[in-house]
């Protein structure tokens, strides 16, 4: 194998990720660049790196840095409803600094400060650090661990929505058709790709699939990355076609090389995978597998697809998906415990269903927000009689309340208590009628079931408040 750097010919002795570390790899293939050339991608490797994060984190993937404590690195997202910033995984939520709850001065002078930290050693380390500025502060009392319930995180999603994100995709393009076919990286044909690349100098070599483009495969992992790369006789392109995660998918025009034959290589990378080879699967082809050609009229096209929301439409679906997944995983878990605690009777399985109740009451909050924007929705053309009270009362009332400790206002938090309840209920009996399987667990923390439940419980509330009687009888 060639060890030359493909874009000055230098020796390469990078420790090149060949797929990003982003991307789950745990290969490396070092002749690719040499290190001040690595070095110049860093910042299309970041760009990468941090887009990926935000679903990494969500998925649950360990990333090759995080291998030795097995951590999901967290995704940095702002707090709409605080300004605050989060850290945000797949399982936890906590603040990037202390938040101040509510702050009360006193006649005689000075002031009581709330504040919700994530532990007692971040307060502590605070409030030291005020002390240190020189300001008069101490801790006058710790209150007790709860949970902070957010609201939508927001982030941004420039991957292929900018063109700064287009020109990360044709980096990773090249890279893997150094891996692949290390003679054709370096053929004086693909300079100007390396000129785009490098110093941003061209455009137009890459661009967004539309999702309806991509042949559905069902043999492929959830969450998997696919690259192909390839030389296309017919035209004498040199292609890569790039799909992460299974939802976003782009297409890159890498040059123009004569050749007699066509031939592909196609990369599957499977992100969960804890170590190889089952992290990666190749396969070589003597077609041109996947080939794309290059649309028309791409920048009137990228502009398009980025605009009419088909970008938007798939991080939506990506979302749904990395949800489902985490109700799977879920439900798993709380059935192996259940598994192992074998509740006999009704005092133990209450105990055991309401510690998974609260331990999971994100998902119940959850639950909650979606029942009252389902009925609003549905409701929305009511506007008189008893209907168009509820939807008042609704919109009149928020669960959340970014400035109580925990998120909730007194509503929210006691819808939550009303809801957790009558889901417990629900998992005790499914669980004596011995209907409380995978797919039951799942419906039941975010599914048709839950939701059944949940709605139930919300709309009997806002009905006995508003109109003096609980209605859900006559509705369900
Ligand atoms: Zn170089």
């Amino acid at each position: 194998m060639e060890r030359t750097c493909i874009i000055c010919g230098v020796a390469a002795n990078s420790r090149e990720h060949v797929f990003p570390a982003a991307l789950g790899g745990r290969r490396t293939n070092k002749g690719i660049y040499c290190d001040t050339h690595n070095g110049d991608y860093s910042e299309l490797a970041n760009i990468i790196a941090n887009q990926m994060r935000f679903f990494n984190s969500q998925i649950g993937v360990v990333g090759d840095h995080q291998k030795s404590t097995g951590e999901v690195k967290p995704v940095l997202l702002i707090d709409p409803a605080t300004k605050a910033e989060m850290w945000l995984t797949n399982t936890s939520t906590a603040y990037a600094e202390p938040r101040i709850v509510s702050a009360t001065s006193h006649s005689k002078g000075g002031s009581t400060i709330e504040i919700a930290a994530n532990s007692p050693e971040q307060l502590e380390a605070y409030v030291a650090e005020l002390q240190k500025k020189g300001l008069n502060v101490r801790i006058e009392s710790k209150g007790t661990p709860g949970i902070y319930y957010p609201g939508t995180l927001e982030g941004r999603l420039d991957l292929g929505g900018t063109y700064t994100g287009l020109r990360a995709i044709a980096y990773i393009a090249q890279t893997f058709l150094a891996h692949a076919f290390p003679e054709l990286a370096r053929l004086p044909e693909l300079a100007p790709i390396k000129e785009y690349t490098l110093n941003n100098s061209g455009k137009d070599f890459a661009w967004w699939l539309n999702p309806y483009d991509e042949e559905h495969d069902p043999q492929r992992k959830r969450f998997s990355h696919r690259v192909i790369v390839g030389h296309n006789a017919d035209d004498n392109v040199i292609y890569a076609r790039i799909s992460l995660f299974g939802a976003f998918h782009y297409g890159v025009n890498l040059g123009v090389a004569a050749t007699v034959s066509s031939r592909s290589v196609v990369f599957v990378i499977d992100p969960l995978a804890k170590h190889p080879p089952q992290d990666l699967q190749k396969t070589e082809y003597d077609i041109a597998v996947g080939y794309s050609p290059k649309p028309k009229n791409l920048t009137k096209y990228l502009g398009d697809s980025i605009k009419n929301g088909e970008a938007k439409a798939s991080v939506d679906a990506l979302m749904r998906s990395i949800q489902d997944f985490q109700r799977e995983n879920l439900a798993k878990k709380w059935l192996q415990e259940l598994e192992e605690t074998k509740p006999t009777d009704q005092e133990t399985a209450n105990l055991f269903f309401k510690r998974l109740v609260s331990v999971e009451s994100g998902w119940v909050l959850r639950l909650i927000r979606h029942s009252r924007r389902n009925f609003s929705q549905a409701m929305s053309n009511f506007e008189n009689g008893d209907i168009a009270k509820i939807l008042r009362y609704y919109s009149e009332n928020d669960e959340l309340d970014p400035y109580s400790s925990d998120g909730l206002s007194d509503y929210g938090r006691m819808l939550l208590e009303i809801s957790s309840a009558a889901l417990v209920r629900k998992l005790i009996d499914d669980f004596f009628n011995g209907e409380l399987d995978q797919d039951r667990m799942e419906m039941l923390l975010n599914g048709g079931q839950g939701l059944h439940t949940v709605c139930r419980v919300v709309l009997d509330e806002a009905t006995l408040k508003v109109l003096g009687y609980a209605i859900s009888d006559e509705v369900y």
